[in-house]
């Protein structure tokens, strides 16, 4: 067994023998809030945003960016589970900030093994062959935080299938402070604002 696998069993192991209350949670979230994030490793929206067990809808994904896969969680959390007010966080230092569509194309297309971020940017250490699947990929990249932030919240407040009563909210998260830094003209109270 890898050493992965072994800690995440014995990490389990120890959570469930305390669950508890929790096998009473009602699956629509208690708090009526989802939030849309980044998957980067150092962003615990349980903990910045206070959230337990039962609280929120968490969706992840590289950027947090309102792809239509998140669109189509998004959608589900309200018309399904009843959330009224969503967050949209991007955070600094995010890992899309350094790469675009090509790079990564072009990274793919010579190598599957993981590159390196240098002072250049992302480079290619591993062998090939790689693959030009990526090519039909669009990555999502973030050149601007707040522009991101901003693009994504109107993608979703504009959406079809989002109605004028959700609130969104648009953050970034500062990963040297821990504190959540509120976007500026991302606040949509409802489609009329
Ligand atoms: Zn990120």
């Amino acid at each position: 067994m890898s050493n992965v696998l072994q800690e995440v069993l014995a990490a389990n192991h120890q959570y469930a023998a305390d669950f508890g209350d929790k096998k009473k949670l009602a699956m629509p979230p208690a708090r009526h809030l989802a939030i849309l994030t980044c998957m980067d490793a150092r962003l615990d929206p349980a903990k910045f945003a206070g959230l337990a067990e039962g609280d929120a809808h968490v969706i992840r994904n590289a950027g947090g960016r309102a792809s239509d896969d998140a669109i189509r969680s998004l959608v589900i959390s309200y018309k399904l589970l009843g959330t009224r007010e969503w967050f949209v966080i991007h955070h600094t230092n995010c890992g899309m900030e350094f790469f675009t569509n090509d790079v990564m194309r072009k990274l793919l297309a010579s190598s599957l093994e993981t590159a390196a971020l240098t002072a250049h940017g992302f480079q290619d250490i591993g062998k090939g062959p790689g693959s030009r699947a990526g090519e039909y990929v669009e990555w999502l990249t973030i050149a601007n935080q707040e522009q991101s932030v901003r693009d994504d919240v109107e993608r979703i407040r504009q959406h079809p299938l989002v109605p004028a009563s959700i609130t969104i909210h648009g953050y970034i998260y500062d990963v040297a402070s821990g504190n959540l830094l509120e976007v500026a003209h991302a606040q949509t109270e409802d489609k009329a604002a």
